[in-house]
């Protein structure tokens, strides 16, 4: 059996964080985000955790190197029949071409690129009013439940992610027409691209997506 490899393509705010997470449940696959990665080395006191800490704050890159460190890190503890999904990376074509490279290298050939399509006015809306657990990383919407102050999960406080505040967003949203374009331009141009409107309930777009999916362990093995 060929294991399931998805990446997840959309603007920040799209809700690929939450259909990354049904579709790992649905599927059983490993979710790889460079971004919790990343936001975990950010926490170091040192000059490194400071200069990640500065990159993400201003909505700015991290350079490729530690980039594929994430995703190395990563690969390498896990079996090669475990499926993945991806939901932070890649982030620039370059990426894109090396990611593939990188997912050729551990054996995994079978790629589906998911692309959630939202408008840039609504993510803006929902980025805005995005908060986290400070102690669990659960994500809340103050759209959904106006005024909310605790995680309704562990108690802990709700805290703004420092890449959700108008000055990174802003950036965001430049960067995505610029880099995450292309990228998506690219695995369309390959045939690999499924696109899913990522507006409507999060139930309706699991979905859909998984009906695009349709994943090598419903079929022949
Ligand atoms: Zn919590």
């Amino acid at each position: 059996m060929k294991s399931l490899n998805i990446i997840l393509l959309g603007r920040s705010g799209s809700g690929k964080g939450t259909q990354a997470e049904l579709l790992s449940k649905k599927f059983s696959l490993v979710n790889i985000d460079s971004g919790d990665i990343l936001r975990e080395l950010a926490k170091r006191k040192d000059q490194f955790g400071k200069n990640i800490l500065e990159t993400i704050t201003q909505g700015k890159l991290v350079p490729l190197w530690l980039v594929i460190y994430c995703w190395l890190d990563k690969f390498l503890n896990l079996s090669p029949k475990q499926g993945i999904i991806m939901e932070g990376s890649p982030r620039l074509l370059e990426e894109a071409k090396i990611l593939e490279e990188v997912l050729s290298w551990f054996g995994r050939k079978k790629l589906i690129v998911i692309y959630l399509e939202t408008s840039e006015k609504e993510v803006t809306n929902r980025l805005l009013n995005r908060r986290i657990c400070s102690q669990c990383h659960k994500e809340f919407s103050l759209i959904l439940t106006p005024g909310l102050k605790k995680c309704s999960h562990c108690g802990g406080k709700l805290i703004r992610r420092p890449d959700d505040y108008p000055r990174a967003i802003k950036n965001r949203m430049l960067f995505f027409k610029k880099n995450i374009i292309p990228v998506i331009n690219y695995f369309h141009k390959k045939n690999m691209l499924i696109k899913v409107k990522g507006e409507g309930s999060v139930m309706e777009i699991h979905q859909n997506i998984v009906n695009k999916i349709n994943p090598p362990t419903g079929g022949k093995r």
